[in-house]
């Protein structure tokens, strides 16, 4: 089954991954779908995107999660925008990934797409920290609270 009626969200890019998946696994392709990082966005005012888990979802997995959160509305890009909203970032800090993103504020359903491959790949957020970020961007403000993190667990528990 593909789209909607198969789950595990209702989107039309999951719809039409799974579409592209059930054709390739019909031709005999060795394809894996891969489902645990799918973006979520909504096309309100601020919009919103994420991606992965929450903190509570994480440690209910079991996962020794942490959350980080930069206000974005005190951001370069909140005062260019004249916008509110905030990205939050959850971490494992058992091997320094990212669980999930959580972004409210303008132009998130395109900034979350880094967070969507970190998850998907496993990027430890040292690496997501050290990566440059235009400036003024939601996806500044996104590495910040990468930034954030990496300097967070790298103190002495
Ligand atoms: C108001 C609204 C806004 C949305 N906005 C977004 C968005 O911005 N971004 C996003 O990613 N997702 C959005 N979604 C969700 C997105 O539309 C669905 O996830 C996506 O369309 C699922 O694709 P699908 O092919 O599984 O189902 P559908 O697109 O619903 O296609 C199913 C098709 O099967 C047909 N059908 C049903 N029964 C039969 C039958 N017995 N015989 C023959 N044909 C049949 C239907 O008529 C339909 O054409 C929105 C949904 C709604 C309702």
């Amino acid at each position: 089954m593909v789209g909607d009626v198969a789950g595990p969200e209702l989107h039309t890019h999951t719809a039409h991954y799974q579409g592209e998946m059930a054709v390739m696994i019909a031709l005999g392709d060795g394809t894996k779908p891969d489902l645990h990082a799918i973006p979520r966005a909504t096309y309100t005012d601020p919009e919103t995107a994420s991606v992965g888990l929450m903190v509570d979802q994480a440690k209910e997995k079991g996962i020794d999660a942490v959350e980080f959160t930069q206000d974005l509305g005190t951001s370069a890009k909140g005062y260019v925008a004249q916008a509110e909203g905030h990205i939050t970032i959850v971490v494992d800090r058992a091997n320094h990934t990212l669980v999930g993103t959580f972004m409210a504020g303008p132009a998130v359903s395109e900034a979350i797409h880094e967070a969507v491959l970190a998850v998907k790949v496993g990027i430890r957020i040292e690496v997501l920290a050290d990566t440059i970020h235009a400036f003024p961007t939601a996806s500044r403000v996104f590495g910040t609270a990468c930034i954030e993190a990496a300097r967070s667990l790298a103190k002495p528990s």
